[in-house]
């Protein structure tokens, strides 16, 4: 079939929305047709070349990178399932995981499926068996983002990059918790292990961030501090839960230093668009002795260095630790999400800034970039 997709064919270029052409579902993959998707920061990476390959690496594993069908935050109604899927039937709705659980492997057996072995092709550009099911017109494969490429009106996933949502949820907020919500959330619920009483700092307050700071606040955090360089987002991050907002890791120091008669923060979760290795010291000043900091940001594949001074790490007994997926269980944090959106515990609507047409995909993450959003949600259809 043919559908209507933002194709990137390049670092650094534009989205190209053009019509591309579909396989049907192979054994155990799912056609879902979106209604919407979120543009997390996550997609950004391959527009920057962050997390570009060598070509010769890409060779050797048989990968493809570009061209390539970003977004992997979608929401949307299953139209054709491929032989062996019984657990989902044209009609149901839809929320994808941008980690796949198989419910098999170690990791999934073991309650960490953010962690599934199946993650190993979430860059591979292909489908779990090497294979794409996209193509442009002119025959090329596409490669999609985490095997998912959302930011298109129909796509072919497996089954195991699926959960089942209950079908008179809002698709077009349901859909953040494919990614962002559940990252935000867990990095405090799960990998901070946030507990009631504790000081929390978040920097970095857009669609991850603002969600660890209502996780810690539902964990009953006593100071949650937000740090965001951007006035809108320190605003609107008092809304989700945030005790403070600051500007800088200076003037969260200097507040720390009020707050907790200088003990500083329990808790401190990176949620920056772009981690940087340098900053990781400054990051490392605001956690308190036995405390930890929590790195949640996608940072250039190819970086090394860490800035981090290792006496006080050994001696202040500090950890260290980075998370993916907010460390949660997909299959059994999305519908628990979900349900506390339903209570009225969760804000899904107040993170949608502003939604978009597919066509306006450009628009939508240069808005991004200029820090207007918390979280801008492509609606197809509108
Ligand atoms: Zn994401
Ligand atoms: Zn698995």
């Amino acid at each position: 079939m043919r559908t209507r997709a933002a194709v990137l064919y390049a670092p650094h270029t534009d989205y190209v929305v053009e019509e591309i052409e579909l396989d049907p579902p192979k054994e155990g993959e799912v056609l879902v047709q979106f209604e919407a998707s979120g543009m997390c920061h996550s997609d950004e990476h391959m527009v920057t070349g962050d997390m570009a390959m060598d070509q010769e690496v890409l060779d050797m594993l048989g990968w493809q990178q570009y061209p390539i069908i970003m977004g992997h935050e979608g929401g949307g109604v299953v139209v054709e399932v491929g032989p062996g899927v019984t657990e989902l039937s044209v009609g149901d709705h839809v929320v994808t995981s941008f980690v796949p659980s198989c419910g098999r492997c170690p990791s999934c057996a073991s309650g960490n499926q953010n962690l599934c072995d199946m993650g190993a092709h979430l860059l591979s550009g292909h489908q779990a068996d090497g294979t794409s099911r996209h193509h442009t017109l002119d025959g090329k494969d596409i490669a999609t983002m985490c095997c998912l490429g959302t930011f298109a009106e129909h796509s072919v996933v497996h089954l195991n990059s699926l959960v089942k949502v209950e079908p008179d949820l809002p698709l077009d907020k349901a859909c953040l918790v494919a990614c962002g919500v559940t990252t935000g959330w867990g990095s405090a619920t799960y990998a901070a292990d946030v507990a009631p009483g504790e000081t929390v700092v978040v920097i970095g307050t857009g669609g991850v961030g603002m969600n660890a700071v209502q996780g810690a606040h539902l964990a009953g955090a006593r100071y949650v501090i937000a740090i965001d360089p951007v006035e809108f987002k320190r605003e609107q991050a008092q809304q989700f839960g945030a005790t403070h907002a600051v500007a800088t890791a200076e003037e969260a120091q200097a507040l720390l230093g009020e707050l907790t008669w200088g003990r500083n923060a329990e808790k401190v979760i990176v949620t920056v668009g772009e981690g940087k290795g340098a900053d990781v010291g400054t990051y490392m000043g605001l956690v308190a002795k036995g405390g930890k900091l929590v790195f949640t940001a996608v940072a250039d594949m190819k970086a090394n260095d860490v800035n981090l001074n290792l006496f006080d790490l050994a001696m202040q007994q500090k950890s260290l630790v980075g998370t993916i997926f907010g460390s949660a269980n997909p299959r059994y944090d999305i519908p628990r999400l979900l349900g506390l959106y339903r209570s009225g515990q969760l804000k899904l609507d107040e993170l949608v800034t502003r939604t978009y047409g597919l066509d306006d995909i450009n628009q939508g993450y240069q808005d991004m970039r200029d820090g207007k959003n918390i979280r801008g949600v492509i609606v197809y259809g509108s």
